[in-house]
């Protein structure tokens, strides 16, 4: 890689299109409309459930907003009241006025709070819904959706499902807070004014729609830089979440600079985007002030030219009150329409995740196999990842008897991962079938299916947790059978090992397993394989990254397993090609057998071998 060339300072302003820094990774992720099935939607009526579901706290927090506008409606006559009393000079009406002004005041300030207090419970339980069911639905996805941006696509799932989702809360928020008690005290304010100077009212009833026009006008610009700033935080942490679990890498390959500039890059681009929008955002209220300025200007006005009747002082304060106030609510929709124009975009990213047919459909007639021998067939089955790919599977046969173990080896990229996928339903062939005893897949329910197959697979996955969490996966909604576990690990050739760790079967592995070797996460995987206690298990190169010992402990677990299994191995070593019956080689999208001794010898001789196949559904 080109070493990059690093400013230390960062600078603003400064166009980044044309630094040198390599770009190996994508540097945003996938704009929204590129992502499959992606719909134009309005974002509020998808929101329109979730909040609706809020209906107890809103209509407190309503409530109690009626409450802070009676009492402010009660408090304006009194401030006019007010300038008469100091100009008469009459203690005594002058403290009791004052007392009740007083209470009035405390009580609004009270109402205010709880107002506030319930809509946030309702924008928070809202957005707590929210992200419960979008994430629900992202785990529903096919795995085609996760494969097709080559993972770049999690980290941005990851941010729409936390960061954006909180900027939702916000958007509900004010929209909560504004609609109905904005409208109250609008109408509340307006009717003082109303009383107090029609004239006036009228003046006012044609300036501020004006007002409210142009705030409107801004909060379109708003929305664009919004998109603009969520894009590149997104990117940045897109980027974040690829290259930190890949510190080794990283650092192996004294990248540590070349990527500290790709950060930077990013980081300079979500900082001109927020601040674009940060100077929007400041910029909207000042604006606001202007026109406030210019209503109270042809308010006097107004009151000068048209002054023949006209009221006295204490009108004239009454009014002005009043008119701040009726300004308020005004000045709070502006905002609100802002704050929703922010969030236009983060609730369509987060909606659109929502929004998929899936590819892997269950029948509605799907049966539950309850128990199966473990026969497998692969009918003819062909098989691409897309339309302008090519064949990965051309016409494959294999006919795997219950309790037989059969290796698959064959170059790279062959297509042995891809039988696996096929096997498991994450993908389903574009012709030819597969069968567990006798059962086409696609009519078995898919739970039932991924119960009988347990899978090591070629990147071992653990998650942070115990030992025993880890290996009784399965059951970790239920209740994980120590015995089970313990039972499991012995096979694996796991026990030993899992004793010798500081608090056994309760110790904590760290993410990924990261406190574990390669053999022992190659074990523990297997014990998990083996809690499962499927019918046919699949070790997808499970051998392949491991030492001499650990893998004499994995063949020997291997071993065990073979005995009360159908086993699918996948491998290129040679070691645990032998421990299969027979041994198949995937080449051009076609199996053909192989005798051991051609292995040995270093080429293949095929035969044929037929076995009836029933597609039916
Ligand atoms: P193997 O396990 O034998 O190494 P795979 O089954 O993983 O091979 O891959 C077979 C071929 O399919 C490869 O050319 C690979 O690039 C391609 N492939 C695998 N997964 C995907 C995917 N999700 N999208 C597109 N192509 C894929
Ligand atoms: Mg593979």
């Amino acid at each position: 890689l080109p070493k990059p060339k690093l400013s230390l300072k960062p600078t603003l302003h400064k166009s980044h299109n044309s630094t040198n820094v390599p770009s190996l990774l994508p540097a945003t992720p996938k704009p929204q409309n590129d992502l499959p099935f992606s719909q134009t939607f309005h974002s509020l009526t998808s929101l329109k459930p979730y909040i609706l579901s809020q209906h107890k706290p809103i209509l407190l927090g309503w409530l109690c907003s009626i409450v802070s506008v009676y009492s402010l409606s009660k408090t304006v006559p009194k401030i006019g009241k007010f300038s008469t009393f100091i100009e008469n000079l009459d203690p005594i009406t002058l403290k009791n006025e004052g007392l009740a002004v007083g209470v009035l005041v405390l009580a609004r300030l009270v109402a205010v709070y709880w107002q506030q207090a319930f809509l946030w419970d309702a924008a928070l339980n809202a957005v707590y819904r929210v992200r419960a069911a979008v994430f629900e639905k992202v785990l529903e996805r096919d795995l085609e959706f996760f494969e097709g941006y080559g993972g770049v696509l999690s980290g941005d799932i990851a941010y729409r499902i936390t960061a954006e989702a909180s900027d939702i809360a916000d958007t509900v928020f004010a929209l909560l807070n504004t609609t109905v008690p904005s409208a109250l005290q609008l109408l509340a304010m307006a009717a003082q004014m109303l009383a107090i100077s029609p004239l006036l009212s009228l003046i006012s009833a044609v300036v501020i729609p004006c007002m409210a026009l142009i705030i409107i006008r801004l909060g379109g610009k708003l929305r664009n830089i919004s998109n603009k700033a969520h894009l590149s935080i997104a990117a940045l942490s897109a980027y974040l979440n690829e290259v930190l679990p890949a510190i080794l890498f990283v650092k192996a390959n004294n990248a540590e600079l070349c990527e500290y500039a790709r950060f930077r890059k990013l980081a300079h681009d979500d900082l001109s985007a927020h601040l674009e929008k940060k100077k929007m955002k400041a910029l909207i209220p000042q604006i606001v002030q202007i026109m406030y300025f210019g209503v109270l200007f042809m308010l006097c006005a107004g009151s000068l030219v048209f002054s023949s009747s006209s009221f006295d002082s204490g009108g004239m304060a009454s009014f002005l009150t009043a008119l701040i106030f009726l300004i308020e609510p005004i000045q709070g929709v502006g905002k609100a329409y802002n704050e929703l124009k922010q969030g236009e975009p983060a609730i369509e990213r987060l909606f659109e995740l929502t929004r998929f047919k899936p590819m892997i459909k269950e029948k509605l007639d799907a049966v539950d196999l309850d128990q199966v021998t473990g026969e497998v067939k692969f009918c003819d089955v062909s098989f691409k990842y897309g339309d302008n790919m090519a064949y990965v599977l051309n016409g494959l046969n294999l006919h795997i008897k219950a309790g037989e173990t059969v290796a698959v080896v064959g170059p790279s990229g062959g297509g042995k991962t891809t039988l696996v996928k096929l096997l498991l339903r994450l993908y389903d062939p574009l012709s030819g079938c597969i069968l567990i005893d006798n059962h086409n897949i696609q009519s078995v329910k898919i739970t039932s299916l991924r119960r009988h197959v347990g899978l090591v697979s070629q990147d071992i996955t653990l998650f942070s947790g115990t030992v025993a969490e880890n290996i009784g996966y399965r059951d970790l909604s239920a209740k994980i059978n120590m015995e089970m576990v313990e039972d499991a690990a012995r096979t694996a050739n796991a026990d030993e090992f899992i004793r010798n760790l500081p608090d056994g079967y309760k110790t904590n592995i760290g993410p990924r397993g990261s406190s574990l070797s390669g053999g022992q996460k190659q074990r523990l995987a297997i014990a998990r394989a083996l809690y499962q206690n499927s019918s046919i298990l699949i070790l997808d190169e499970a051998t392949s990254a491991l030492d001499s010992r650990s893998e004499l402990l994995v063949r020997q677990a291997v071993q065990r397993l073979m005995e009360n299994h159908t086993v699918l191995v996948i491998a290129h070593r040679l070691e645990t090609i032998l421990m299969a019956k027979r041994v198949f080689r995937l080449d051009a999208g076609k199996l053909e057998e192989v005798t051991r001794s051609s292995i040995l010898g270093g080429q293949h001789m095929a035969w044929g071998s037929s076995f009836d196949c029933h597609c039916k559904q």
